[in-house]
């Protein structure tokens, strides 16, 4: 068992959790009445073992349709009103119990409901156990774009078995493995080189090596803990974590969000890794070297043909990341090394630039 804190949540992490939970639950939220909160697909694999554990209080259970369509303003009214209607007071708690579209979402109805009552996240997507749950921004999307409602709020506790992870469909395995090679990229050269090593045994389709999946799992929490408690509210350090996500939300919303976010972030790093290549702040090698993994996990390496560099950068422009018209990048200089401390990580790249590198993926197909 290993055991974190970031701004107050504390952050434990252990096979089997998801039968011991209850005594962590009961310790960060005593005499709670609590909902559950899940999706349809989570939900019949692990909330009734995930409630035996929270005996003998009595335990809520409310269920989303799986999928990102399910992060709407619409579905946080529905759990409201169902909270309200079974009398939940502030009194209460949620366990947010799935992937990031779960803990996004709960975490909002967490964070607004009776002006915010306690939660605990448990995530059960890789994605979600080394990047969503951790850092406090909960939210749901809008028409206009994603993650455009929300608010900071930290979960009380984060509870992570990395068990839940021989369930997890390889997709979306190789989906939350896309941010831990980004945390390898912005943070940790040696974590990079663990992921290219151990490649194999992380991909099975059987579901990833229990050891494997736990040590992965471990050292990406501490990473993204650790730039988080250097920077709550995202005004530098924080900004790193964006690197591959600016050009990745872009496709992401040109796929009309059918390509999944790792995807679109593993595109992304190798265009801005490009990028910092053509401005003379990375080595050419390091995009040849991202490439080589992303390409490795069978993950996407270029932007799809049907969608054109203008398109891409019309999207950019409107991302909350552009300031004044020019957008700004969070570039790598070396893996493991952010450029642009000086500037709050914030590198401002021309149209131009943008549209040469994204032939430059291209062209390496
Ligand atoms: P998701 O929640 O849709 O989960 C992916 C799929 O896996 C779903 O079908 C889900 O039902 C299923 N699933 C999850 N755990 C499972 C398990 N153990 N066994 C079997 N099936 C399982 O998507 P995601 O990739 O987990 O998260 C994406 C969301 O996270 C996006 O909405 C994104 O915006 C958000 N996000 C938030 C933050 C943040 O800081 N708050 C950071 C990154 C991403």
């Amino acid at each position: 068992m290993t055991e974190l804190e970031l701004h107050g949540s504390r952050i434990v992490i252990g096979a089997g959790l998801l039968d011991l939970c209850g005594d962590h639950i009961r310790a960060a939220l005593p005499a709670r009445r609590i909902a559950i909160i899940s999706d349809d697909i989570v939900s019949p694999i692990y909330a009734a073992r995930v409630a035996a554990t929270c005996a003998p209080s009595p335990v809520t259970l409310l269920t989303i349709p799986a999928g990102e369509a399910s992060k709407t303003r619409a579905q946080w009214s529905r759990l409201t009103d169902d909270l309200l209607t079974a009398g939940f007071g502030r009194d209460s708690a949620i366990i947010a119990l799935g992937g990031g579209v779960v803990g996004d979402l709960a975490g909002f109805v967490a964070a607004t409901y009776m002006r915010g009552i306690p939660f605990v996240q448990m995530p059960t997507s890789l994605l979600a156990m080394i990047d969503a749950s951790i850092g406090g921004k909960t939210g749901v999307d809008t028409n206009a774009g994603k993650n455009l409602v929300g608010a900071f709020h930290h979960p009380a506790l984060v509870l992570v078995d990395p068990r839940a992870l021989s369930t997890l469909p390889l997709a979306h395995i190789r989906n939350g493995l896309a941010e831990a090679i980004k945390h390898g990229v912005i943070a940790s050269a040696a974590e990079f080189e663990w992921i290219s090593s151990n490649l194999g045994g992380l991909l099975r389709a059987d579901g990833p090596d229990a050891a494997l999946a736990e040590r992965l799992v471990r050292t990406n929490i501490a990473i993204k803990a650790d730039v988080v408690a250097r920077d709550e509210r995202e005004s530098g350090v924080r900004k790193t974590l964006n690197f591959g996500h600016t050009v990745g939300h872009a496709v992401e919303s040109l796929s009309g969000f059918g390509m999944l976010h790792g995807e679109c972030v593993a595109i992304g790093m190798i265009v801005e890794a490009r990028i910092a290549a053509r401005l003379g702040i990375a080595d050419a090698a390091l995009a040849g070297t991202i490439e080589k993994l992303v390409r490795a996990a069978s993950l996407p390496c270029a932007v799809p043909a049907s969608m054109s560099a203008a398109d891409v950068i019309e999207i950019t422009r409107s991302d909350k990341k552009a300031r004044a018209g020019t957008v700004e990048y969070a570039l790598p200089s070396a893996l493991g090394m952010m450029a642009g401390a000086d500037r709050g990580y914030a590198i401002p790249v021309s149209d131009s630039v943008v549209a040469d590198a994204i032939g430059d993926t291209r062209a390496s197909l």
